[in-house]
């Protein structure tokens, strides 16, 4: 008999979500992560004696009786986490064409909002509200079946997000309103499926919060809980190969050479890595494997974090949207001891590898003079924007650092450093939303790159993939969803 029930491939949210929901339901589970800690993008790191995040900024749905609530409660980690509820007028701040809207919490209280002022699209507002708050669902709905998409699901993401908020409102400054947060979910015209724009924004619309101690404090309960259920973590353990039998998962073989053995595997890292970890006889067709690692990322991120001097700058409890060539995104970080000030504020905007490629063949710490000038040339830019609607914010910068996708890249081993995983294309949905199990029997694929990203897409990932272990109706009972 193995001596592994479950090997995990991967100590980010996915790789912990399911370690912490498998080793309480008994299951004897090893994770093997090839960074020296757990949390993937929920690794803080620390300046001047400050813990900074380095991505997760807020995260929605977590009221009781909401669906992150009860996936947290159920993995055993509410209790653990200090949040903070944001600004509920305005969680998030959409500032374009010399204007601000606020996106509150709460869906009557969007439509209100967003009516006031646009009182000639008031039916569109209310109708794209009551499609984003059932499309939402579907996700609750794909855990209670077990996976697959509904035929509201199919619909969903066959569906441009841009087409569909078009359908409901007509007016150009509200449509760049209602898509005015797509960093977040890493929005493209083109190719982004309604069903990620709802998914991301109904959660944060339901209820929107921050982290209060930082975003590990997630990472870190859910690690916590996989060790008192008896549950083994191995950092610095990056798993090379995945070993098959007869079509059939029988463990790994570490980058040291150590193999493994188990009766399942769940890989949550990029599927074009774990493409790479199986050999020609696993039955992954070559076609498969080509189709798969041809499929685009979506965007990397560019992150300026500000260490702000003490007292100098209000603390603002809402995120601001700066629209324009390139969507500037800033978020404050809570302050320890609930302080008033600032003492952290994170300026976002997307950056595609192209704009890092020269520097892909050199890691962090090593580059050249010439990766700084551009990282300040970027920031320099990113302020000015910043500066526009947060007068004085320059003057209270005690000092700023940057990550480009190639940190993101070296510290998670994320293909091109992609912040969100496979792009997901309405134009394409059945091959960019890449199903939970796989042609290799117990070999199951979780994280970003499967469904959606972020705390919200993720979680419902993993919820996924323990499913196929622990059955969908026992899940949803235990989760009483
Ligand atoms: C700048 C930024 C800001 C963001 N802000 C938000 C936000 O505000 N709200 C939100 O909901 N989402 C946000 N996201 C998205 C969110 O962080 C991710 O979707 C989520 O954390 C992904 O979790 P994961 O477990 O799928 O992947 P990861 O976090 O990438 O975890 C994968 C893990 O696998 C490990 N690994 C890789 N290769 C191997 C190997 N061969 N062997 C063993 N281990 C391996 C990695 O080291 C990593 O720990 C943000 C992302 C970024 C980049």
């Amino acid at each position: 008999m193995a001596k592994y029930d479950v090997i995990i491939i991967g100590a980010g949210l996915s790789g912990l979500e399911c370690g912490a929901v498998l080793s309480a339901e008994g299951r004897r589970v090893l994770l093997m992560e090839q960074g020296e800690v757990s949390g993937g993008f929920f690794q803080p790191f620390r300046r001047r004696g400050v813990k900074i995040d380095s991505s997760v900024h807020y995260a929605g749905s977590l009221d009781k009786g909401q669906f992150l609530h009860s996936a947290f409660t159920y993995m055993g980690v509410m209790d653990k986490l200090k949040l903070v509820r944001m600004n509920s007028r305005g969680f998030d701040v959409i500032c374009t064409d010399g204007e601000s809207y606020d996106l509150p919490i709460g869906h009557e209280q969007f439509v209100e909002s967003l009516s006031a002022r646009f009182p000639h699209e008031a039916k569109g507002i209310r109708d794209y509200s009551a499609e984003l708050h059932r499309t939402g669902g579907l996700s609750i709905q794909s855990i209670r079946s077990g996976g697959g998409f509904s035929p509201d699901g199919i619909d969903a993401i066959s569906t441009s997000a841009y087409d569909k908020i078009a359908s409901f409102v007509q007016d150009p400054v509200l449509r760049r309103v209602l898509a005015g947060n797509s960093i977040i979910y890493g929005g493209i015209k083109e190719v982004t499926p309604f069903y990620v724009h709802a998914i991301s924004n109904n959660s944060y619309i339901e209820s929107s919060y921050r982290f209060a101690d930082g975003a590990d404090t997630l990472t870190t309960a859910l690690e916590q809980k996989i060790i008192d259920n008896g549950g083994e973590i191995r950092f610095s353990s990056g798993v090379k190969s995945i070993i098959t039998s007869n079509g059939e998962v029988c463990g790994v073989l570490s980058e040291s050479g150590e193999i493994t053995e188990s009766e399942w595997v769940i890989s949550t890292i990029h599927p074009s890595l774990t493409l790479e970890m199986l050999n020609i006889d696993s039955g992954i067709k070559n076609s498969y494997r080509e189709r798969i690692t041809a499929l685009r990322n979506s965007c990397g991120l560019f992150c300026l974090y500000l260490l702000m001097k003490p007292g100098s700058y209000p603390y603002r409890n809402e995120n601001y949207h700066i629209l324009g060539e390139k969507n500037v995104m800033v978020s404050f970080q809570p302050p320890v001891n609930e302080s008033a000030f600032a003492e952290v504020v994170t300026l976002i905007r997307q950056m595609d590898f192209s704009e890092v490629e020269q520097w892909s063949e050199s890691y962090t710490g090593k580059r050249d003079s010439r990766y700084s000038e551009f990282k300040e040339k970027i920031s320099e830019e990113m302020m000015e924007r910043a500066e526009q609607i947060l007068p004085g914010l320059r003057e209270a910068v005690k000092a700023r650092y940057s990550a480009t996708p190639l940190t993101f890249r070296d510290y998670v081993n994320t293909p091109q450093g992609t912040a969100y995983g496979i792009m997901k294309n309405y134009n394409a949905p059945l091959s960019t939303f890449i199903p939970v199990k796989t042609r290799v029997k117990n070999l199951l694929l979780a994280g970003q790159s499967i469904n959606v990203h972020g705390v919200m897409g993720v979680t419902v990932t993993s919820l996924l993939a323990c499913c196929e272990i622990i059955g969908p109706e026992y899940l949803s009972e235990k989760m009483m969803i």
